[in-house]
């Protein structure tokens, strides 16, 4: 089976900084196009200066072979964010979007916020602007149960603004249960971005058979229903759902010890991944749909007009399972199972 698709867009990832972005950036750079950057380096990004200096270190840190790469960059929501300097950041196309994070749900988050009504005002200018707010939906309360905690946020935090900003376009990030799905469904103005591991996964895979650091994420990957809710979703065609991998690397030293962090390096073979799922769920027609043009239309761009070619094929070569920063920091590679059953190919 061949199928050929217009060149993805990536509407959320980690490309961190220094060499860790200079080993990183040219999985997504020589895959994908547009690319979400996440804000959340160890010293969060809150200013346009800052939006626009990371950009360039992006820029310059990606090989010579890139598609077409365009990281589109984002302000971390937080007290620290101007409102003047967050408008024209917008307005001088430096600012994509602003993700909002619960303070304490994941990776260099302490910054974040403690209730999602504290910023209407950061909010109001976003939907002024038709730019989207982009979320991560999870509760940080420690009574509630950790596989609970996303639809508990989103009942506690999202739906109340929501209903209190209809006008503000929202994207709820990495959505990991049928919880998200049916937040989606209820509101026109919200989408998601959905991940190669929580489509792939569930948590039986996580914990059954050993504890997996490598499928360690925030939000934790979720029950067989829920996988089955997002799949159903992502594979429909519908506009709402679209691909953001949230590729987060970590290097082992910090994935294999007491406390695992959180995140899933997937830049390099989550389109392989995501094509192993449309094709079992009979749905390969609508996987340029999720990867390609959903969430350009949701973010008002044109779907890039080069192709990408996946052909089905069982490949014989070793694949890489790792790599090395130059710093001898090593990162697993998420999918390489998935990547042995698809080849990749980028069309002039
Ligand atoms: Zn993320």
């Amino acid at each position: 089976m061949t199928i050929e698709i217009p060149v993805p867009d990536d509407w959320h990832v980690h490309l961190r900084d220094d060499d860790m972005l200079d080993a990183v950036v040219g999985y997504t750079a020589r895959r994908f196009r547009y690319a979400m950057v996440m804000p959340n380096l160890a010293a969060p990004i809150t200013d346009v200066a800052d939006a626009e200096a990371y950009r360039d270190r992006i820029v310059a840190a990606a090989p010579d072979d890139a598609v077409d790469f365009r990281p589109q960059m984002t302000l971390y929501c937080s007290s620290a964010v101007d409102l003047a300097d967050l408008r024209a950041g917008i307005e001088s196309g430096v600012i994509r979007a602003v993700k909002y994070y619960p303070a304490g749900a994941t990776t260099n988050s302490a910054a974040g916020g403690t209730a999602m009504a504290d910023f209407i005002d950061l909010y109001e200018v976003l939907a002024d602007t038709d730019t989207r707010l982009l979320v991560h939906a999870e509760s940080t309360d420690p009574s509630v149960d950790i596989f609970a905690r996303e639809a508990a946020f989103i009942e506690r935090e999202l739906i109340p603004l929501a209903a209190r900003l209809p006008e503000l376009g929202i994207t709820l990030e990495h959505v990991s249960t049928k919880a998200g799905i049916a937040f989606v469904d209820d509101h026109e103005q919200a989408g998601a971005t959905v991940t190669p591991h929580h489509l792939a996964k569930e948590r039986s895979d996580l914990l059954a058979d050993g504890m997996r650091p490598d499928l360690y994420c925030k939000p934790v990957i979720n029950s067989a229903e829920d996988r089955d809710a997002l799949v159903a979703a992502a594979t429909s065609g519908r506009a709402d759902f679209f691909l953001g991998t949230d590729s987060a690397p970590h290097p082992t030293t910090a994935k294999y010890g007491p406390k695992a962090k959180a995140g899933v390096f997937n830049a390099a073979y989550g389109l392989e991944v995501v094509a192993d799922v449309f094709d079992r769920a009979g749905a390969i027609d609508n996987l340029a749909a999720f990867t390609s043009t959903n969430g350009a239309a949701c973010y008002g761009v044109e779907p890039s007009e080069r192709r990408l070619r996946l052909e089905k094929s069982d490949i014989d070569a070793d694949l890489a399972t790792t790599f090395s920063t130059a710093n001898g920091d090593e990162v697993v590679l998420f999918g390489a199972d998935a990547a042995t059953r698809w080849s990749v190919t980028l069309l002039d």
